[in-house]
């Protein structure tokens, strides 16, 4: 039998926290003075029933302007681009349009959506895989395009008009020591795409150079900028005359209030994988863990979920990071250098704690295993985004009867849809009570992927749902999503 590892490095083991097991999540104060004062909330809940999702337009203003004092202080010319992709809310991207940055949209609905808002084609930049219809759609039509690959460039070419040249980026790919990557094209491909754009510098406008990594990683990020960098030297010496460097989305989100709790968590959920304790997942879940006897090994799927670094931070560090090859200048400073604007296009950052999902609890039951199943009238598709374990602890209120004063539970929640694998946790969560038909259960920042990236109409049950709630003078709105049409400034009165 193998030897179940220590679960802390001897000396480091902080004083063990009190309770059970907990993943105490962030909530934005708006959101939780919402939540409090119970009223506006309840009339929602009368008005929309359940389940429903939240957008707070306000803490989506304030992630913007958070992002926007840190590429204020470093100097460089830049222009943010919201990733719509990451939700459809219509609130959030009419706040988008109205805080006057642009947006970056990934398929023709969106585009529709980002016109509908407010953008003028000049603020909306296109990304991810394109076919021909949509090319055709693009052409003329005034936005940059972020081109993926090499037939899309020529494409761009055959099909622009002299007239009205397009604008474009070349997405680059293959950076060394980043993993492989299905967009753009391969950093040694480039000196092609480049001769591309040379010989039709007449329909095709050529920008600059774009990356997204999907990784919290900034050495990744540092070393991609730095080979777009040179390439963009090359473009100089052919003859182009780039003035962008896009440095994608990214930026991470903060779901957790307490990262040592978060820690005790973890490591209680590997020793119960490991066979000690309290068993703390449902069925065979392993959460990507590698399990063999008592040695649980490897990275969990929610790493995301233990983050604590705020994206204006992890944007700072990025910015300031120094580059060798030029003689250790930050990455904002060689921009400004060279008369290149920075691109960004925050997706998750920008939504994070801007959305709850709330649902409401259906009835309780025992499994043959004595695991106690809270069923709610959501799907894990509409709080979850595929392939992942949400490690952040829902809310447990009180619906009409107040609450008991009962021990914690924990549990598991269960989804509306009859297949086996609806389960909205599959890792246990502790509750305050045990849940009364009627009460509520609300997921916490759900605004960023969670609630619309997988959300499907299965078994006909009809889509979630969106609210917009805003707070002027102390008071709390809320409306249809599509109701919201912000004006301009956003609501001074929230820090
Ligand atoms: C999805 C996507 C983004 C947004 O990513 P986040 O991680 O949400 O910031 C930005 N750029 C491109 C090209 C994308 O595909």
């Amino acid at each position: 039998m193998t030897v179940r590892p220590p679960l802390r490095a001897a000396g480091s083991a902080p004083a063990e926290p009190t309770g059970p097991p907990a993943l105490p999540a962030r909530w934005d104060p708006l959101v939780t003075s919402f939540l409090a004062e119970r009223s506006v909330f309840d009339e929602v809940l009368r008005g929309f029933g359940t389940p429903v999702n939240l957008l707070f337009p306000q803490v989506f203003a304030d992630n913007i302007d958070r992002l926007t004092a840190v590429l204020d202080a470093s100097g460089t010319g830049y222009r943010i681009c919201y990733a719509h992709k990451v939700n459809r809310s219509r609130a959030l991207v009419r706040t988008a349009a109205g805080h006057g940055i642009g947006v970056d949209v990934a398929s023709s609905g969106e585009l529709e959506s980002a016109l509908a808002a407010g953008f003028t084609p000049a603020q909306i930049e296109v990304t991810g895989p394109k076919g021909e219809a949509f090319l055709r759609e693009l052409v003329g039509s005034g936005v940059t395009v972020n081109v993926d690959n090499e037939w899309e460039l020529q494409t761009l070419a055959d099909l622009a008009d002299p007239a009205r040249p397009v604008p474009v980026l070349l997405r680059v790919s293959g950076f060394a020591g980043s993993q492989v990557s299905r967009f753009g094209i391969p950093v040694p491909r480039m000196e092609y795409a480049l001769a591309i754009l040379a010989r039709h510098r007449d329909r095709l406008v050529f920008q600059g150079t774009a990356f997204h990594l999907d990784t919290g990683d900034i050495g990744e990020r540092v070393r991609a900028a730095d080979t777009c960098f040179a390439l963009l030297e090359h473009a100089y010496a052919a003859g182009l005359a780039p003035t962008v460097l896009n440095i994608g989305g990214g930026l991470r989100q903060v779901f957790t209030a307490d990262g040592d709790r978060f820690d005790d968590y973890v490591s209680r959920l590997r020793a119960s994988l490991g066979g000690a304790g309290t068993a703390m997942s449902w069925g065979n879940n392993t959460f990507g863990y590698h399990v063999d006897g008592a040695a649980v090994r490897g990275t969990p799927i929610f790493h995301k979920y233990a983050n604590t670094v705020p994206a204006d931070e992890m944007l700072a560090d990025l910015l300031n990071a120094p580059l060798a090859r030029h003689g250790g200048r930050s990455i904002a400073r060689v921009a400004a250098d060279n008369l290149l604007d920075i691109w960004l296009e925050p997706g998750k950052a920008l939504a994070d704690h801007t959305g709850i999902t709330v649902a409401r609890v259906e009835f309780v039951k025992s499994a043959a295993d004595g695991s106690v199943l809270v069923h709610v009238d959501i799907s894990r598709d509409a709080v979850t985004p595929a392939d992942q374990e949400v490690m952040a602890d829902p809310l447990l209120l009180p619906g009409e009867r107040p609450a008991p004063a009962e021990n914690p539970v924990g549990v598991f929640l269960a989804g509306r849809l009859c297949l086996e694998r609806d389960l909205v946790t599959t890792h246990m969560v502790w509750l305050p009570w045990l849940p009364r038909p009627g009460d509520l259960i609300v997921f916490p920042n759900t605004a960023g992927y969670h609630m619309d990236l997988s959300a499907a109409a299965a078994a006909m049950h009809p889509p979630v749902p969106k609210v917009a709630v805003l707070r002027h003078d102390g008071h709390f709105r809320a409306i249809p999503d599509a109701d919201h049409r912000p004006t301009i400034p956003e609501s001074p009165e929230v820090s």
